[in-house]
């Protein structure tokens, strides 16, 4: 497996109670997106809710009891043309009967060089591991899916006041974090508004706003800026051998498969799903590569054989 978050660690369990010996390059940052989400109260079974690291820490803990080994380390070169498949960590290579993809997605940036300018300096992608140090101060998020509602809750809780600014009027967050927003007197919307600068110099002081309807231009002051505006699939290491979606870069998948278009390589979770995108069905799909890398294997032992007994 190559990632380790709710895809590769399920795709672990269930090989390696095959038997299939598996091994998760994890990545350096191993856990995904589960590592910067705080409560998780949607993964069946967890009925009192769950910190997304906690979570990860199970899902990596169930894997290891079975047998799995772990890479800590991030991929850095796949060579899936010929068989054995070859994954490689710097100078480290790793040689694998079957592959299955699961390195999940990563958090967009809104492209501007002031943003990049004040990353770490105000300017966050993850409120689990930053709003604490906003305690009493004014924060603002930019987005309108459950990720930027989630957060503007989760900043609430440290922060003084949390702008939640969003390019039009429509959400595509779920309705219940909509109603918990509009119920938290810190929070305020402020919608129909893009950011066009990040003010500041040591530290992020303002920001420059934009009106989507009239174009006219304002400034909010704040101390800090939560980026949440959807993900991008991490498949920069595969775009030359495995078939994506030319725009966006999600892996393909066969239909009601997790099959690449190379056979033995397989594409679990976030980086095939932009539909989703949830840890439960993250990890349904990668207990679901597992079992078509387990058969795919089988039927090539059974190939091996037959040509064997026929020799
Ligand atoms: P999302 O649903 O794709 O929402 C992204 C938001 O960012 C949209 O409102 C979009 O605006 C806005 N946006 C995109 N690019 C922008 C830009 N350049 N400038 C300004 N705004 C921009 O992404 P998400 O919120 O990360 O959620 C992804 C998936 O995870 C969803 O299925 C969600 O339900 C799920 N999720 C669930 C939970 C939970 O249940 N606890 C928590 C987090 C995420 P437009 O609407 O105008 O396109």
């Amino acid at each position: 497996m190559i990632g380790g978050g709710p895809a590769g660690y399920t795709a672990a369990l269930y090989a390696a109670r095959a038997n299939l010996e598996p091994l998760v390059i994890e990545g350096f940052n191993w856990g995904g997106q589960l590592m910067i989400t705080s409560d998780v109260e949607n993964y069946p079974g967890y009925a009192d809710g769950i910190m997304g690291p906690a979570m990860m820490q199970d899902f990596r803990r169930q894997a290891e009891r079975f047998g799995t080994t772990f890479v800590t380390d991030d991929v850095t070169r796949v060579d899936f043309s010929q068989r054995p498949f070859r994954v490689w960590v710097g100078d480290d290579e790793y040689r694998a009967d079957s592959v299955i993809v699961a390195t999940g997605a990563h958090a967009r940036q809104l492209g501007l060089e002031s943003e990049q300018l004040l990353q770490g300096r105000g300017v966050s992608y993850c409120a689990t591991c930053d709003a604490a140090f906003f305690r009493d101060k004014v924060v603002v998020v930019v987005g309108g899916g459950d990720s930027a509602f989630e957060e503007a809750l989760f900043i609430s809780r440290f922060a003084s006041k949390v702008y939640l600014v969003h390019r039009r009027e429509e959400f595509r967050a779920s309705q219940i974090m909509v109603d918990r927003a509009l119920a938290n007197e810190k929070i305020e919307l402020v919608l129909n508004k893009v950011v066009t600068e990040v003010v500041g110099g040591a530290k992020v002081e303002a920001l420059r706003l934009e009106d989507t309807v009239s174009g006219e231009e304002s400034t909010l002051e704040a101390d800090g800026l939560f980026v949440a505006i959807g993900h991008d699939p991490n498949t920069a290491l595969f775009l030359d051998q495995l078939d994506h979606e030319p725009d966006s870069g999600y892996l393909v998948t066969r239909p009601g498969s997790t099959a690449t278009n190379v056979p033995g390589v397989f594409a679990a979770g976030d980086v095939q799903d932009h539909v989703y995108r949830q840890a439960v069905t993250a990890a349904g799909s990668g207990c679901a590569a597992a079992l078509d890398a387990e058969r795919w294997l089988s039927e090539q032992r059974h190939a091996a054989l037959s040509v064997a007994a026929a020799g």
